[in-house]
């Protein structure tokens, strides 16, 4: 089982249940268990493609290419 939580700096993340932290790329360790669980999938491939998904609501291409091209 794989837990989806997101960083306080906004990107969305995966641990594998049991795991107690998990460090982001923005730096910060997070405790997995005092986050927000958004989804809970059973395999490392459906835990990647459920952060794809999200980020890509959060994010959104034509946003992304309107902020690159200011
Ligand atoms: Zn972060």
């Amino acid at each position: 089982m794989y837990l989806i939580f997101r960083c306080d700096c906004g990107r969305v993340l995966y641990a594998k249940k049991g795991v107690a932290t998990r460090k982001c790329v923005c730096g910060k360790t997070l405790k997995v268990k005092s986050r927000r669980i958004f989804k809970r999938v059973e395999t490392r491939e459906d835990a990647s493609y459920a952060v794809q998904q999200m980020q890509d609501e959060i994010y959104g291409n034509t946003d992304f290419k309107r902020a690159s091209e200011l």
